[in-house]
């Protein structure tokens, strides 16, 4: 292999790393895998060798219940992976254990971002900013349009909303992995220390989040409340599809909150029935990519997992090498 950066090869289902034969975040199971971080649009169960932070792979053994094939790497920790490849993590600021992986061959450096984000977050480290040739960036909030509000507005705005209605309770529509824990931390921050009561389904991931360090209060189960008074004034966080269910009729008036990049568009958070839309994203807006992309300043830049089209344009208008990858089944489950 001979011509630049043939080594790297992005296939409809993941990027090949073709002389150590091994796929990057691949949608479906392969005998060795690098997985950038825990949600399950990156990290899918079945592969034979699964070598990703140490986090991610808790994350990945409380989701698929086996640790078969699990490789540790730290961050700043180098990897042979085979056939003259090198594999180092660095954080990406996304969420726990969350990791760009740099890729380094015959003197060539590609990074992967997976997704990142560059808005500090209390629960996970800060992205790095790396030099490398090709930069492999994702871009789920890849409009102009997309600006994430610092989170400390967000989270003075859902105070304020259970200040002024101390008989409900707010109910915060969060996914499980990251914009729980984050958003909890925040309002931690924020000096809220009340108990925050939690849907069945948070509880295992936020006390995987407290083993790794990232302190996170007073929670309790909202099953194991005695009685619907005891949620009064409280704030309750769930996944976003208990938000109209059923389950949420045990909880007293709720105002419903939901922590999401996408709340920036009033249709999405009317079609889900949400009253207080958080405009709370673990993603980079249209400002941190484009940011991004001018501090890494790489020779080539490749955009993928989301709205490719305008930052492809901006790239071109920056007078910056740039092409639009074509990789399927990255879903937003943690937007
Ligand atoms: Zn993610
Ligand atoms: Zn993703």
């Amino acid at each position: 292999m001979t011509a630049p950066f043939a080594w790297i090869r992005p296939e409809s289902h993941g990027i090949h790393i073709v002389p150590a034969d091994v796929w990057v975040d691949p949608s479906h199971p392969v005998p060795r895998a690098l997985v950038t971080h825990g949600h399950a649009d990156h990290a899918r169960g079945g592969h034979g060798t699964t070598i990703a932070t140490p986090a991610t792979l808790a994350i990945m053994e409380l989701r698929y219940q086996t640790r078969e094939g699990a490789v540790p790497v730290e961050y700043g920790e180098s990897v042979s992976i085979g056939g003259g490849v090198t594999a180092t993590f660095l954080p990406a600021g996304h969420v726990l254990g969350s990791a760009q992986i740099l890729l380094e061959h015959a003197g060539e450096r590609v990074i992967i971002t997976g997704d990142y984000k560059r808005a500090l977050d209390p629960t996970c480290a800060p992205f790095q900013v790396t030099p490398c040739d090709i930069f492999i960036t994702e871009a789920t909030f890849g409009l102009p349009v997309f600006t994430h509000p610092p989170i400390r507005e967000e989270i003075t705005k859902l105070l304020k909303s259970l200040h002024d209605e101390p008989e409900s309770c707010v109910l915060v529509g969060a996914y499980a992995l990251g914009k729980a824990q984050r958003v909890i931390a925040e309002l931690r921050a924020a000096g809220h220390h009340d108990t925050i009561w939690l849907h069945g389904a948070m509880e295992a991931m936020c006390r995987l989040y407290e083993e790794h360090g990232v302190a996170l209060g007073d929670l309790r189960l909202v099953s194991d409340a005695p009685s619907k008074e005891d949620l009064r004034g409280s704030i309750v966080i769930a996944p976003p599809s208990a938000l109209n269910d059923r389950w949420s009729r045990r909880l007293p008036d709720p105002v419903t909150a939901m922590a999401s990049g996408w709340m920036r568009v009033r249709g999405r958070a009317r079609q889900r029935g949400v009253e207080l839309p958080l405009v709370i994203s673990d993603h980079a807006d249209w400002n941190e990519l484009t940011q991004t992309i001018a501090e890494v300043n790489p020779h080539e830049t490749w955009i993928t997992h989301g709205r490719e089209e305008a930052l492809l344009r901006w790239c071109e208008l920056n007078q910056r090498r740039a092409r639009a990858l074509a990789l399927v089944g990255y879903e937003d489950e943690d937007d």
